[in-house]
């Protein structure tokens, strides 16, 4: 009989950290699209006889991410030397952290939603710690050359790493973007995928179902997405399976390998080295750090509402999971929605106005977000609804030229024409000729056929070329019907 088979994943996820200069030197942090090799100096190329100095910003933005995952911050921690040789290393060793790390024992609750981003399970995943250390340069290889370009090297980092209490590729997926909400949402890190601000390295091995024991691993490096996360988690299970079956059990030893993304497959790097082998050894020339319950209490003060709870909010105001989601994972979207809903006070108009028609003519127009209109400039067409000037129809054709030409909704709204009308006496006059020309729509109406009025209504938008306030004119319309005839 065949055995059942359960799937045991951890990660180890870095991220960088969104500060102005590197974890411990002054360089600019933000090497994004600037020349190779310009934000550098001698600390981060590691010259003999400098000295670095950790970065505070980095330290503030580890701890806030530290309790932010309900770990704990010890009070005493220190910077570690782990050797290893590599042409992106310059000093030859990064500055990490190894036997007391800043944080441990913290957990990530996230939910598992279906494909229609309803909520089918909620999951708890525990963090077992969470250290910093600095990036490592990016090296291009062209040809048979390497290039190499160090303004990467000495980025302030996380590392974190789970306990191993992921049983699927979904499971991870999904951990790993509450964690990258969570990341976001503290500001701790942009955690732009795209900018390789935040990797995953994940840890899969098989073991009979209802057996504790954790057999060896395959470690998958350097997975930049989470496609690929996804991606490589199933083809490392199915090969993992196949193992058990040739081989009657599992892995012999802990195995590295590497997911070819072309390919769409994994391949052995290596045997696992062992600690020893990064010869690992407290930093001579930084202070060991110790924080004050006190302090630490005060940066949990300033945590701001986390994203599961920002989301169960949106929830029970009415929104869908999914739209309540996809808020949480774009603080931009979040902000420009927030603004609105303040502003109406009405969450089916702020989603219709944000997560519709914003986000549907900014992609008919291969816009992004950033491109669109500023939080004011959709407030201004919000403010010009709710007054009455024009219709929340209107307010969706002004929104799409705004969009389109970058102009403001008042600017739109009087070059076009499009007020609304809506003051008594020119409303009168229309809703007097409305009865006047359909005579035989009144009539039908009187006799109580309630849908005639729709005839009368269709009569006076077309004459106002949608303009007339649909409301009151069917509210004048009612009244004037209504009272019965004088002879
Ligand atoms: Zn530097
Ligand atoms: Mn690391």
């Amino acid at each position: 009989m065949p055995v059942t088979l359960e799937v045991i994943i951890g990660l180890e996820v870095h991220a960088q950290m969104s500060t102005r200069t590197k974890m411990f030197c002054g360089c600019d942090n933000d090497a994004f699209g600037k020349e190779p090799n310009t934000t550098v100096c001698p600390i981060c190329m590691g010259h003999p006889g400098t000295l670095p100095v950790p970065n505070g910003e980095a330290v503030q933005k580890a701890i806030r991410t530290s309790l932010a995952l309900g770990c704990t911050v010890n009070g005493d921690s220190h910077f570690d030397r782990k050797h290893y040789f590599y042409p992106d290393l310059p000093s030859g060793f990064q500055i990490s952290q190894y036997d007391f790390p800043l944080a441990n024992h913290g957990t990530i609750t996230y939910d598992i939603l279906d494909a229609g981003g309803a909520k089918v399970a909620e999951k708890t995943c525990r963090i077992h710690r969470l250290h910093m250390e600095n990036d490592a340069g990016k090296l291009t290889h062209v040809g048979s050359r390497t290039l190499c370009d160090y303004n990467r090297a000495g980025t302030p980092l996380m590392e974190i790493v789970t306990e191993p209490d992921l049983r699927s590729a979904d499971e991870a997926v999904a951990f790993a973007q509450e964690l990258r909400r969570v990341l976001v949402a503290i500001q701790a890190s942009e955690a732009d995928m795209f900018k390789g601000m935040m990797r995953f390295d994940a840890s899969i091995s098989l073991r009979e179902k209802g057996t504790e024991k954790l057999n060896p691993r395959s470690e998958i490096k350097n997975l930049n997405s989470f496609k690929s996360l996804e991606r490589a988690l199933l083809y490392e299970e199915k090969r993992l399976r196949n193992l058990w079956e040739e081989q009657s059990g599992p892995l012999k030893g802990n195995i590295t390998v590497g997911w070819m993304d072309d390919e769409e497959k994994t391949r052995v790097l290596r045997e696992k080295e062992d600690a020893q082998d990064y010869r690992y050894f407290p930093e001579p020339d930084i202070p060991p750090l110790h924080f004050e319950a006190a302090f630490i209490e005060e940066v949990k003060k300033k945590l701001p509402v986390l994203p599961r709870a920002q989301r169960e909010k949106y929830v029970a105001l009415g929104l869908p999971e999914a739209k309540a989601l996809q808020l949480m994972d774009d603080p931009l979207l979040r902000s420009h929605f927030d603004a609105v809903l303040e502003r109406t006070k009405d969450v089916k108009k702020a989603s219709g106005i944000v997560l519709t028609q914003l986000i549907g003519f900014l992609k008919e127009q291969g816009k992004t977000l950033d491109q669109g209109p500023s939080k004011d400039a959709i407030l201004e067409l919000v403010d010009a609804i709710e007054s009455g000037t024009i219709s929340g129809n209107a307010g969706k054709d002004v929104l799409e030229k705004m969009i389109t030409t970058g102009k403001g909704a008042k600017e739109i709204i009087a070059a076009e024409g499009m007020q609304q009308i809506s003051d008594d006496s020119s409303l009168q006059t229309l809703v007097d000729r409305a009865i006047a020309e359909n005579q035989k729509a009144v009539e039908s109406y009187k006799a109580g056929k309630q849908a005639a009025l729709g005839a009368v209504m269709a009569w006076v938008m077309k004459e106002t070329k949608g303009q007339a306030n649909p409301a009151k004119v069917n509210e004048m319309l009612r009244k004037l019907l209504e009272t019965p005839d004088e002879n």
